[in-house]
């Protein structure tokens, strides 16, 4: 058996200050031991890209909470089923960018209420809202799937209702998001078949740290919540054997993962 990670990005692998490098040791035994390591996060393709590289890890990747799944050319010794999308195929389980922006622009108009979206918003702008580095920035605006927004007045019950009275979901990260019907684990579980396919049989860990990570976590065999920087954990329900890592972000992160890891090889189930 083999294990695949699948790992929630901002507040999960990567701390506050976008960094990963608390959990270095543990992604150099990762890529020694040939285990896939699958990112999954609102961030776009152009985000998680740059984020691969500099983790210099290749393989599939999970964008926009679940909204589109990318399968590098070659990843897979059997042919998957996508659109082709330069040196990748894409499997689009999102709703376009348009429809999203179209259906805030709606909500606003309907409520009054003051929402402002990344499309609103200049690079420099979202850089002063959310902490990202400008050159992040400037990829967070290549979207597809996903309107991550602020709610500056008004109700966040009523923008879900209206959102959902509209086939769309609202969805907390570390701010709002409006998205399709899509969520991250239907994205695993789209991965879980190939990976399936490829090991024959292969051990599921899931990390997160938000209430969008909830449907990744339940799709896991191994359902890791790592801690939050101002010292807690968010509430999570509905997700049986929950592991509660012992240690904030990528902190928690190495800890689990290691811990995992070690538990599944010394009860014999997986060779690297
Ligand atoms: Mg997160």
């Amino acid at each position: 058996m083999k294990p695949v990670i699948f790992t929630d990005l901002d507040g999960t692998l990567l701390d506050d200050g976008y960094s990963f490098e608390a959990a270095l040791p543990v992604i150099r035994r990762i890529k020694d031991e040939s285990i896939p390591l699958v990112p999954v996060t609102s961030k776009t393709r152009a985000e998680v890209e740059r984020v691969r590289e500099l983790l210099g890890v290749g393989g599939p990747f999970i964008t926009e909470n679940g909204g589109g799944v990318f399968i590098p050319d070659g990843a897979f010794p059997f042919p998957v089923r996508g659109e082709d999308a330069g040196g990748m195929k894409l499997i689009r389980l999102g709703t376009s960018y348009e429809v999203l922006k179209s259906a805030l622009a709606e909500i606003r108009k309907e409520t009054g209420f003051r929402i402002t979206g990344f499309a609103d918003l200049t690079p420099e702008e979202i850089t002063e809202r959310t902490g990202l580095p400008l050159a992040d920035a400037v990829l967070s605006k290549e979207r597809e799937f996903d309107e991550p927004f602020f709610l500056e007045s008004g109700s966040v019950e009523e923008v879900g209702l209206l959102a959902e009275s509209v086939g769309l979901t609202l969805t907390r990260g570390k701010i709002l998001h409006l998205t399709g019907d899509n969520d991250k684990g239907r994205a695993v579980e789209t991965l879980k078949t190939l990976y399936r396919a490829l090991y024959g049989k292969a051990i599921f860990i899931g990390l997160g740290d938000r209430g969008n990570d909830v449907p990744l976590l339940k799709n896991v065999d191994y359902p890791v919540l790592v801690r939050g920087e101002e010292g807690g954990y968010e509430p999570v329900e509905g997700v049986p054997k929950l592991i509660k890592a012992d240690g904030a972000g990528p902190v928690g992160w190495a800890k689990a993962v290691t811990g995992i890891l070690d538990t599944i090889k010394a009860s014999g189930s997986y060779t690297c």
